[in-house]
């Protein structure tokens, strides 16, 4: 009787270690500007934050983008699976944004012509159609590589002065290689558009990763998916090319959650990722 109830005493012991050991927090990347940043809240449905409502998985699994200028403190609600809703207050660490002269474009690809601006409204409208996808699938569980080794050009979120013109900062990262050379996915998706020649980004893919995350990659040379294709991780997708607005061969690799553009290289951090960072929630609440 009495070593039934010591094992039993044990056995109950056990068993709350588990279910706490379950019920645990689980974060990856950075809740920083411009970064991605991967949580597991076990109970959670729903994350809203910055006015944006990200979906979590039936294992409170998600994804939240961080823009360039996210604010310093986000109020973050945290809606679980019964309706309740927590309310917690986040500390996002700022990113200090460089500045990025490119002289040498053609310069009707910095101050366009009237008759350019159809093409220029065609392009915009691809590319937002392609970001607002959002998928039910979690391709992005599968975690990210490089799509392209080389020197970074161009950093995302500077600030650029194209032949002396200020313009909007860099929405992605410029990766250069030789003409040619072979460009992957950066993850698991479904190809969501393919678009030939467009005005800025040239020969363009992108993939849709899930849960409203798709990866961008510009400036090709030979696009080798289908719209509508899957691909996995490091399939070889297109070259790297010099089409639309660019001084060189060059990739432009560009990241987007629900339409909030991030630096892509932070996807690298996330589960199962080529540069995995798991993070403490410590590091951004009080
Ligand atoms: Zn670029």
């Amino acid at each position: 009787m009495k070593i039934c109830s010591q094992i039993c005493l044990i056995f109950s012991a056990l068993f709350s270690l588990v279910a706490n050991a379950m019920a645990a927090e689980v974060w990856y990347g950075a809740a920083k500007q411009g970064n991605v940043l991967q949580g597991q809240i076990p109970g959670v449905s729903k994350i809203v934050i910055e006015e944006q409502t990200y979906q979590a998985d039936e294992d409170g699994n998600f994804l939240i983008a961080f823009g360039r200028e996210a604010k310093a403190k986000q109020n973050v609600e945290l809606i679980l699976t019964d309706g309740t809703v927590k309310n917690v207050v986040w500390k996002i660490a700022p990113t200090q944004w460089d500045i990025q002269k490119i002289n040498g474009l053609p310069q009707k690809k910095v101050t366009p012509s009237a008759e350019d601006q159809a093409a220029i409204n065609d392009e915009r409208s691809q590319v937002s159609k392609s970001l607002s996808a959002d998928l039910r699938q979690g391709y992005w569980k599968n975690g990210f590589v490089e799509p392209l080794k080389g020197r970074i050009s161009g950093a995302f979120g500077g600030q650029r002065v194209m032949n002396g013109r200020k313009m909007n900062s860099h929405a992605g990262v410029d990766i250069a290689a030789p003409l040619g050379t072979d460009v992957v996915a950066a993850g698991d998706g479904k190809v969501v558009m393919t678009a030939p020649n467009l005005f800025y980004s040239g020969n363009m893919i992108t993939i849709d990763h899930g849960y409203g995350l798709q990866t961008m990659y510009a400036h090709l040379n030979k696009i080798k998916v289908k719209n509508g294709q899957m691909v996995k991780k490091g399939e070889v997708i297109a070259e790297v090319g010099q089409t639309g607005r660019v001084t060189g061969p060059h990739l432009h690799w560009g990241a987007a959650i629900k339409g909030v553009r991030f630096n892509p290289h932070s996807l690298l951090q996330l589960k199962g990722g080529e540069n995995q960072h798991s993070v403490s929630s410590h590091d951004f609440t009080n």
